[in-house]
């Protein structure tokens, strides 16, 4: 059972999103019985199809909750939503209102959560118990916390980490709404300067913790990557393991993605012609197939380096008047404003989208030449892997998941591209990042070259079923003598697919 607050469609703001439901779908395709559980939002609700009440959870922090059983349509995949409107449903995102201020209950909301898993996953509920249950950020961080505290040696908790940025720091007097027993407070449960952290409740608590690139695994037991807690993780440092993350093809494929209005692939590169001038226009640009188009999509964030390339665009749309950039984003409102300010100096050659759009998200890697992915830390970074499959050149920092999933182009003029499939660069000072563009944008003038970085990134296998198989031997592992039993969702053929199931593709 996987535990999370995001799977594609039924909820998504960011890479979380995408490998939660990617993951489900290879584990199926491995014979696994995977079954994703999350909060009813009213997205999920409008996703799932056949749904039907399994289960009443009386009693959950934040109130009474009901146990909703469905399938993604179209697909294999099961899903059990915790309903509870009061706590779910509501305008925004799963984290945010309307206004982007976070929920003053996320506490409560994410502990009800964890305490319907736990509760599934002893049996109290007639949904079949899975053999794993497996946490994903610190949303399902509790799950662990609250298995361990009621003493159950099964099922096994696994932990998966796609950002230790985001920990979910709540006050510790929650501790007693949420059930959280005395002797789980401490320093060594889940107490972390003065708060109660949610995603320390995992790290300490989970059988078994993962995160999604081998460089990240490294990076986050040293101080300049643990956001506080390297020392905790270090502790089970023989525990955490390094699966990447994959792309799902039924989503992330340009030769036949339902967003793009032309199809292309490495044998054909014709559409993606046609794609630059849908961007062009999708992000107010002049129509021009020559000029060099840059892009950005992400969260605005000083993770992803957003300041720095405020900073930077001027200084590159100075030196290179013809050059087109386009962006695409939401985040903190100080960068978006910076970046609405820019875009009014530079009307044509700067275009910006602010807000969360997924045709665009598709656009952008299907129309661009490179893509601007500055990250001063990145656990996977989703983002660059789908921009080599569409033919556009990352240009990123060398940390996390970029460093293992791009092959850099060597230093130097005119080196060998090789097996290189994007620029990489080192340091946080717009500088560093100015070199890198420059860099690319050299490149790009000699289109020989160029058409080799785009081949070898396109060439790229990024699959699930590497990733899921790594996973499923982490599964077996931890219980090796599961037995086979009935699905954890029964699925009812007259049903499946009859409601308001939306499949990622009829919905392009
Ligand atoms: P992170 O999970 O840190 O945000 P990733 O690059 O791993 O970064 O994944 C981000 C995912 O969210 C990608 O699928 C990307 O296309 C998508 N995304 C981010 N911002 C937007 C946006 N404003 N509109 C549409 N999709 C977005």
């Amino acid at each position: 059972m996987l535990v999370t607050s995001e799977a594609l469609p039924l909820a998504k703001t960011g890479g979380l999103g995408d490998a939660v439901s990617g993951l489900s779908r290879a584990l199926r395709e491995a014979n696994v019985d995977a079954t994703v559980f999350m909060p009813a939002y009213e997205s999920a609700l409008d996703a799932v199809c056949g749904l039907e009440k399994v289960a009443d959870l009386p009693g959950l922090v934040g109130g009474d909750a009901e146990v909703w059983a469905g399938w993604v349509a179209d697909t294999e995949i099961p899903v059990l939503l915790l309903r509870n409107d009061a706590l779910y449903v509501r305008p925004g995102n799963p984290y945010l209102d309307a206004d982007g201020r976070e929920f003053a209950d996320n506490g409560i909301r994410f502990a009800a959560l964890a305490q319907a898993a736990k509760r599934i996953s002893v049996g109290e509920t007639p949904v079949r118990v899975p053999h794993v249950v497996h946490a994903h950020d610190w949303h399902a961080g509790l799950t662990p916390l609250y298995l361990h505290a009621a003493g159950v040696k099964w099922p096994k908790t696994v932990l998966t980490i796609h950002n230790l940025a985001f920990q979910g720091n709540f006050p510790l007097r929650l501790a007693d709404q949420l059930d959280i027993p005395p002797a789980y407070r401490g320093s060594d449960g889940v107490e972390f300067w003065g708060h109660l952290n949610f995603m320390k409740a995992g790290l300490r608590y989970a059988d078994r913790i993962t995160t999604v690139s081998a460089t990240y695994a490294r990076e986050i037991l040293t101080p300049a990557f643990g956001h506080g807690l390297d020392g905790v993780l270090g502790q089970r440092a023989h525990e955490l393991h390094a699966i990447p993350n994959g792309i799902d093809p039924e989503v992330w494929d340009p030769s036949c993605d339902p967003y793009l209005s032309a199809h292309f692939s490495v044998l054909d590169m014709r559409g993606k012609v046609r794609n630059r001038l849908d961007m062009q226009r999708a992000f107010g640009l002049p129509a021009d197939p020559e000029a060099p188009l840059l892009a950005m999509g992400s969260r605005l964030t000083s993770q992803k380096m957003a300041d720095l390339a405020i900073e930077v665009f001027p200084m590159l749309l100075a030196a290179h008047p013809c050059l087109q950039i386009a962006v695409l984003g939401c985040g903190e409102r100080g960068l978006e404003e910076a970046l609405r300010e820019l875009a009014r100096r530079h009307p044509r050659n700067l275009g910006l989208h602010i807000g969360y759009d997924e045709r665009r998200g598709h656009l952008l890697h299907a129309g661009a030449d490179m893509l601007l992915h500055g990250s001063r830390f990145e656990p996977f970074g989703l983002t660059p892997l789908y921009s080599m499959l569409y033919g556009t050149v990352p240009i990123a920092s060398r940390v996390g998941g970029l460093a293992d999933s791009i092959t850099g182009l060597q230093p130097g003029p005119d080196t060998e591209i090789g097996a290189a499939t994007g620029i990489l660069f080192d340091g946080d000072r717009p500088a560093d990042m100015l070199a890198a563009v420059e860099r690319a944008l050299a490149t790009f003038a000699q289109r020989q070259r160029w058409s080799v970085l785009q081949r070898n990134g396109m060439t790229r296998h990024f699959g699930w079923e590497a990733p899921a198989a790594q996973y499923v031997e982490l599964y077996r592992m931890l219980a090796p003598v599961a037995p086979v039993g009935a699905p954890m969702v029964a699925r009812r053929p007259e049903t499946a697919g009859a409601l308001a199931g939306t499949d990622i593709r009829k919905r392009a």
